[in-house]
């Protein structure tokens, strides 16, 4: 195919200009076409010099009248042009000497540039600049608006618009392979992709500026579309590689999962039991689960997992499950041990900082396949650690782990001869349509519900200088018989600061407050010394704990009851919504109490307003999605979609929906169109990974 040629097939193009264009991703000709115009500049029309406003960027046309070398502060070219209704200031700091001769009085120019003031009036700093013939003898302007491409080191503009334009020209002549079928873009009303990207290169003078920044044009939304499509298929052809495989069918003969649940000193909430049906569905097959458990912080996620891992060891097999973090990990631990200790199942602990004989041990049960449940860090899938009959791995708080780690996990499984089933649980709660697109190789459950009895949390937002008030607060709390969390700054740039702030922050307190037991956990302590301290305010034996992140997920503790957050306004909403999570999880009422540094910025406000007003997770994730994007709510390490090229999550969000259809649309009817349009976006390596 010709645009799949290497653009060093373009004549003039050698290994010296390629490797530049790779710095744009440019490899094929075909990729020339997508790098698209940053903006777009109007050369169509010349304006009058009387006319030009300061921050303009406008073609103009005059004769000269003066140029002349001057010395203000440093050499420049200064040159003076006028077309009767005005004059304007061309000022050059770097020109040859010959320069001068070629802008000699009443030598007609037109020039291109930013109009600003300077110590002579308006001026254009080193603009473009040709000279023309005489007046009203015609001298073409541009016929369509111009492209202004982003910028490469060593690749001037004129030359990456020269090689755009020619690589248009290469394949007009044969058209460019048009992988969307023409029922779907006839759907949707999108041109044809020749036609949208002769528009979005040369837009015609009449196009709408306004609307082409935007990305509003239906030649920059088929483009954007395409785009989407392919990530969409690609995700879509990983899950359809997984599914090929064949899982564990797990029955649970022994009726394990049951009894768990019978045994559990609560019963299932409604969204919960949902979830468990709609993942008891998929086990039961010899198709390996991908399934996503979505819910916000405290709606019991984890017994949920538990009842899962239940069906696998009820059927004689094995499960995991991978936590982000130690103190996580060991939680689940805890929490595991306890709920299958009715049933006298054992569970393992895998993490890194593990003394190596304990590790050596319970790897040893796990490879024997006496034990059959292991809570673990990514330490569980490191080298020498083996489940000979693993049929289930869970991954909970997902937006840490990649989806390479998740694949790496599968393949660790396989070494039992069958496929994993898989299962991820997330306190990210991400719109709908937003978790569609994003983790398309997967099917989504939502846990929507809280268990009952827990009461709203009350957020305040307070200055940094009521922060006497707030150690007030603190004593109360402490002697009432409730605890308290204190989240320290988290601005600093390293562990070690921030171990600083937090032990300066916990002498102060405890100066502050006598007889109130206060304990510290940071993320440099070993892990041996945060389980103590983590422990004994779990046991009630401190009141107050002074932390940095590490408490962010998953720490459950019911009598903890008010929560102080220093410099909120540095952190992200979800991240924001976590942290309030560990307070309200039990009867009493809770707060959570913001502290910031004024002034606070724009934005700051809007944070800060947005956490104060809702608790409801989704609400969170779309203001975090409109404040942030896309990108920061599903981690850059995540998903491929983090890097779109031409498409914005946000901005072209309605055409998610679209792209949903498009995709099974494709997957059905055009099999064949979908490998050279992934190739197209994601490169014929595959962003996402292949197995199977
Ligand atoms: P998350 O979804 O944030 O991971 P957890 O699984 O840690 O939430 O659960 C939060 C707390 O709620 C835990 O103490 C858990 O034991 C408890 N819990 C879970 N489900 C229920 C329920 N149905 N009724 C009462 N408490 C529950
Ligand atoms: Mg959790």
């Amino acid at each position: 195919m010709r645009e799949q040629r290497p653009v060093t097939a373009l004549p003039g193009v050698g290994a010296a200009l390629a490797a530049k264009l790779a710095h744009l991703g440019v490899e094929r000709l075909q990729d020339l076409l997508f790098v698209l115009p940053a903006r777009y500049e109007d050369r169509t029309c010349v304006v009058a010099l009387g006319a030009l406003q300061p921050g303009q960027r406008a073609a103009v046309e005059g004769e000269v009248q003066l140029a002349e070398v001057g010395y203000r502060r440093r050499r420049q070219l200064l040159c003076r042009i006028a077309d009767g209704s005005g004059f304007l200031t061309l000022r050059f700091f770097h020109f040859p000497q010959s320069q001068v001769q070629t802008l000699a009085r009443g030598t007609r120019l037109r020039c291109f540039g930013e109009v600003r003031r300077g110590p002579l009036g308006l001026e254009m700093v080193h603009p473009e600049y040709r000279r023309i013939g005489t007046e009203g003898s015609g001298e073409s302007l541009e016929q369509t608006l111009t492209p202004v491409y982003p910028a490469t080191e060593g690749l001037p503009q004129g030359r990456l618009r020269g090689l755009i334009v020619r690589a248009l020209r290469e394949l007009e002549e044969q058209g460019v392979q048009d992988w969307v079928p023409q029922e779907v873009l006839a759907a949707l009303g999108l041109p044809s992709l020749q036609r949208a990207l002769a528009y979005v290169h040369h837009p015609p003078r009449e196009a709408r500026l306004d609307e082409l920044a935007a990305a509003r044009h239906p030649a920059q939304r088929r483009l954007a579309f395409e785009e989407l499509l392919a990530h969409q298929l690609s995700l879509r052809l990983l899950r359809r590689s997984v599914q090929s495989n064949t899982a564990w069918a797990l029955g649970d003969p022994a009726h394990l999962a049951e009894r768990l649940l019978a045994a559990l000193p609560f019963a299932l909430t409604g969204a919960q039991r949902r979830a468990f049906g709609e993942i008891d569905a998929d086990l039961r097959r010899e198709r390996p689960m991908a399934r996503l458990v979505q819910g916000d912080v405290g709606c019991g996620k984890t017994v949920v997992a538990a009842a899962a891992a239940a069906r696998a060891l009820g059927s004689g097999l094995q499960a995991v499950l991978m936590a982000p973090t130690e103190l996580l990990a060991e939680q689940h631990f805890r929490n595991l041990s306890e709920w299958f200790r009715p049933l006298a199942v054992p569970v393992a602990l895998l993490t890194g900082s593990q003394a190596g004989r304990s590790r050596r041990s319970q790897q040893a049960a796990l490879a024997a396949g006496t034990i059959g449940l292991a809570v673990g860090t990514h330490a569980l899938f490191q080298h020498g650690v083996d489940f000979p009959r693993l049929a289930l791995v869970i991954v909970d708080e997902q937006h840490r782990f990649g989806v390479q780690q998740r694949l790496r996990m599968q393949e660790k499984g396989r070494e039992g001869g069958r496929f994993p089933h898989q299962l991820i649980m997330t306190a990210t709660p991400i719109p709908r349509t937003l978790a569609m697109t994003a983790h398309a190789d997967l099917d989504v459950s939502v846990i929507d519900e809280l268990p009952p009895g827990r009461t709203p949390v009350r957020t305040v937002v307070l200055p940094e200088q009521r922060r006497e008030e707030i150690v007030a607060r603190i004593g109360e709390a402490c002697r009432a018989g409730r605890q308290v969390y204190w989240v320290c700054p988290l601005i600093e740039e390293s562990e070690e600061l921030r171990r600083q702030a937090a032990e300066e922050t916990a002498s102060t307190l405890a100066g502050a407050l006598p007889g109130v037991q206060i304990g510290l956990v940071h993320g440099r302590m070993p892990a041996a010394k945060k389980h103590e301290a983590m422990l004994a305010f779990k046991e009630g034996r401190l009141q107050l704990l002074v932390a940095t992140t590490v408490i962010e997920v998953g720490v459950d503790v019911p009598n903890a009851t008010l929560m102080i957050i220093e410099n909120a306004e540095h952190m992200g909403l979800a991240q924001l919504h976590q942290l309030r999570g560990r307070v309200g999880r039990g009867a009493l009422e809770s707060s959570c109490v913001l502290l910031y540094r004024p002034p606070l910025s724009e934005v700051a406000r809007e944070r800060l307003t947005a956490i104060r007003q809702t608790s409801d997770g989704f609400e969170i994730a779309r203001r975090d999605l409109e404040l942030r994007g896309p990108g920061e709510l599903l981690g850059t390490r995540q998903t491929g979609l983090a890097q779109l090229r031409v498409a914005n999550l946000l901005r072209d969000a309605d055409l998610l929906p679209h792209v949903q259809q498009a995709a099974e649309r494709m997957l059905s009817a055009y099999p064949d169109n979908i490998a050279p349009l992934t190739a197209r976006w994601i490169g014929a390596s595959g962003q996402y990974g292949r197995i199977g």
